[in-house]
């Protein structure tokens, strides 16, 4: 007898496989809307200009492939912990680790917290992505859900959070925030909302874990981190997931950071010594090459300047897109309103497409967008936005 033939098939994932269906479709004007990459006008995922100039540079001057060390490369560990907290923290209450993308992080910071603090719950917004259970529930932290998005699918339930965090979580637990371009509806906390959020994180004594998968995204690099560091006003011990994999464009190259916030420097460095031994029997160490090419383009102010760009090409492109979809939507004359769209920030929107409209929108259109209705605005495209607005009309008449 085999013994694998206990192992049953697990489900498999609900928007790589639609990526799949999208691939076998032989319809020439297929679109996927569903999966969370960044793409051009032509629908590719294109590797930055300074990331290219940055490898170069790279292959000419690495002299070894030797293991970087449990917490990864000095420099960049800096450029994370800058692009993150600016000047808001002092250096030695921060342990930065660099981490195999946002995900690493996210497993480290979940070990973190179920082996070193005992009885820690963690809220997480509803909806929010999907790894985050799943990355929890993997590390065996329990978790509860607090409420995110407002009855009309559209807006923030401000009340609904505040009072779940307020009334529902224990003194001293976990919450889960975004730190900017909620994954997956786009809607992200005013500056006002996110003084109140974190007013009820220091009342409640809450440990907020922060997933920064989109700086730059939303309204900008620094801008996008005001809601963050309005919650570290408050509190003083925090943990921070940053991902590069969208504002570098280096998805496969695995490039993020754990970042914990502590309340003083001996506490910082304790903290940092568990974090090490989680990653050392985890992965041991992190990759080099993604986060040597972040650590080069920082390190170099003309290439610095060309990410940055590079970056804001970026997110106006994805604005651009947002305003062209609800113009075009608009002039169907159908009353068609999906003004919201241009509240919403980053690359994802709930649209409020129903399942079914969904389902007809892959069968009649060959148009792939996730169950929810989340859509991937990013994977719009400017010259096929009639074709695209026209087909949503039709499966919504
Ligand atoms: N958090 C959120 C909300 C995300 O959407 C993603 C990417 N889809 C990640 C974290 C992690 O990304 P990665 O592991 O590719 O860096």
């Amino acid at each position: 007898t085999h013994r694998f033939s206990v192992v049953q098939t697990a489900p498999p994932d609900s928007i790589l496989g639609l990526t799949e269906a999208f691939n076998a479709d032989p319809n020439p004007d297929k679109m996927n809307l569903s999966v969370g990459v960044y793409k051009d006008e032509s629908g590719k995922t294109p590797v930055l200009k300074s990331v290219k100039e940055a490898e170069k540079r790279l292959i000419d001057s690495e002299t070894s492939k030797g293991y970087l060390s449990i917490d990864g490369m000095v420099e960049y560990r800096e450029d994370v912990r800058r692009m993150v907290f600016g000047d808001a923290i002092a250096g030695e209450r921060v342990a930065v680790l660099q981490a195999p993308g946002g995900t690493g992080a996210l497993r480290v910071a979940a070990d973190f917290m179920r082996t070193q603090l005992p009885d820690l719950r963690i809220w997480i917004p509803t909806p929010t992505w999907a790894n985050h259970p799943a990355i929890f529930s993997a590390a065996e932290l329990p978790t509860s859900t607090y409420r995110y998005l407002g009855a009309d699918r559209t807006s923030l339930d401000l009340p609904g959070m505040l009072e779940d965090l307020r009334e529902n979580a224990a003194t001293g637990d976990a919450v889960l925030l975004h730190g900017c371009c909620h994954n997956p509806t786009g809607i992200d906390p005013s500056e006002d909302d996110w003084k109140q959020i974190a007013k009820v994180i220091a009342d409640k004594q809450l440990l907020p874990l922060i997933d920064f998968a989109y700086q730059g995204f939303g309204d900008g690099l620094e801008q996008d981190a005001v809601g963050l560091r309005t919650v570290l006003e408050q509190v003083d011990e925090a943990i921070v997931c940053t991902s590069f994999s969208k504002n570098f464009g280096l998805y496969s190259e695995r490039v993020g950071a754990i970042s914990l916030v502590a309340a003083d420097a001996g506490e910082c460095e304790a903290a940092r010594s568990q974090l090490k031994r989680i990653v050392r029997t985890n992965y041991s160490n992190p990759p080099r090459h993604g986060g040597a090419i972040v650590a080069t383009i920082l390190a170099d102010e003309s290439l610095t300047a060309l990410w940055k760009e590079e970056l804001e090409a970026m997110r106006t492109r994805i604005t651009a897109l947002r305003e062209s979809f609800v113009q075009t939507m608009e002039s169907t004359g159908k009353g068609y309103d999906f003004s919201f769209l241009l509240r919403q920030k980053g690359m994802f929107s709930f649209s409020g497409l129903t399942p079914m409209q969904v389902d007809e929108l892959k069968s009649r259109h060959s148009i792939y967008i996730v169950g929810s209705g989340r859509i991937n605005v990013a994977g719009m495209s400017e010259s096929r936005m009639q074709t695209l607005c026209d087909a949503v009309a039709s499966v919504m008449s």
